[in-house]
């Protein structure tokens, strides 16, 4: 599982000046179509032949690519590749090598840059939630995380009912009316919701859950939400109708996909209108990838929100953080700037460096036009005219 600790790892990397290899690659579900992924992997690194061989790369940074590609092109051939994706960083010179397992696929790319190409691992990770997923009924609860697209049973809770026995056996010795039967009985429902939103305040309390759902028969989906005190109701995201006695993990997965999804592509939405809003009232805020690179050289950027899938290559300085779209020496501080294939990665990483969130933006929205827009912590100042020859 993908954790924040090692994509930490990654982006705090140093290679000291030596190209990094990133490689990101589907891995199919279906075993028979893994045949196919060498074959891929080669082409891929095949791509790499003309900078390990040629001659714009000094000696050792030569050697560290031709290391990389042994190494990644021997990790493809073994047996370890689970399906979803699969992220490859290697700089052999100065010692780097991680395999990252991906929990969906990515399309298939190779980067090399002197800093790991980190972007789509986060835009994969800021995709994950964790879900709590509650199967209620009127004496049964079944507790589900999803995360990471992995469907995991967390508890199954079990009340006193009235059964069909005891009803007639209570009837008969106490002499029970049906409306009388029917109140034992929702006092029992009563309790066991009790119990189960105990269970899930726990939960919340530890932070297990970013969000919930519930599912189980109509009649009953709203009697249980109304048991939910606010702070967790806030976070039920969707219900869906099931019959908690026959419903099976693969349908919880797909109706619990289904309402992430959706939650997910609406809070994007309602994202970027929040940013365009703030720029509309002339609040600080920077529309665009030119803006946004200025506004991250100034560590001005509080959220970031980035079209899923864009790559716009570009400069960086490595003395002062400037970033720019081109341009041979730094405007700020004269340095010599590095080229880079992905100058949104660099900003990505120097947003999370300064505490900022960024969000990656699947949904079809404005931001398509934009490619990359911000809210930002205070204003800034116009940028200084910016250098496109040395
Ligand atoms: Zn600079």
């Amino acid at each position: 599982m993908l954790t924040a600790e090692t994509i930490d790892r990654i982006t705090h990397f140093d290679s000291h000046g030596l190209p990094v290899v990133s490689v990101y690659m589907e891995i199919p579900v279906d075993v028979k179509d893994r045949a196919a992924v060498h074959g891929k992997a080669v082409s891929l690194l095949q791509r790499l032949e003309p900078l390990a061989e040629g001659d714009t790369l000094d000696h050792d940074a030569q050697q560290s690519v031709r290391g990389d590609i042994r190494r990644i092109g021997e990790a493809v051939t073994e047996e370890r590749l689970t399906p979803g994706g699969m992220a490859f960083f290697s700089c052999s010179g100065a010692d780097l090598y991680e395999e990252i397992a991906l929990p969906r696929a990515v399309p298939d790319r190779v980067m090399v840059d002197e800093t790991p190409w980190v972007r789509p691992m986060l835009a994969v990770l800021d995709e994950y939630l964790r879900a709590g997923i509650v199967i209620v009924d009127r004496a049964d609860a079944q507790l589900w995380e999803l995360y990471q697209d992995e469907l995991a049973e967390d508890a199954r809770l079990t009340d006193r009912k009235l059964r069909t026995t005891s009803l007639s056996a209570a009837a008969g010795w106490r002499g029970w009316r049906e409306p009388e039967i029917q109140r034992k009985g929702n006092e029992l429902a009563k309790k066991h919701f009790r119990h189960v939103v105990d269970v899930l305040q726990d939960r919340a309390d530890d932070h297990r859950y970013d969000v919930l759902m519930v599912g189980g028969h109509a009649e009953q989906i709203p009697g249980f939400l109304d048991h939910l005190p606010r702070e967790l109701r806030e976070r039920v995201i969707g219900t869906f109708v099931v019959d908690p006695d026959t419903v099976d993990r693969g349908v919880i997965r797909s109706e619990a996909g289904r309402l992430l999804e959706r939650y997910q592509r609406d809070r994007e939405r309602q994202r970027v209108a929040e940013v365009l809003e703030r720029a509309a009232e002339h609040k600080p805020a920077a529309i665009g990838v030119p803006e946004c690179l200025w506004a991250g050289s100034m560590a001005a950027v509080q959220t970031l929100l980035v079209q899923d899938g864009a790559v716009v290559p570009g400069v960086a300085c490595d003395n002062c953080g400037w970033l720019g779209l081109a341009g041979e020496a730094c405007p700020v501080c004269s340095s010599r700037l590095r080229q880079t294939p992905d100058v949104l990665d660099d900003l990505v990483q120097a947003v999370i460096e300064e505490s900022g969130t960024v969000e990656h933006v699947v949904a079809d929205t404005p931001l398509t036009e934009h490619v990359a827009i911000a809210s930002l912590r205070f204003p800034v100042p116009p940028e200084p005219e910016r250098t496109t020859s040395g």
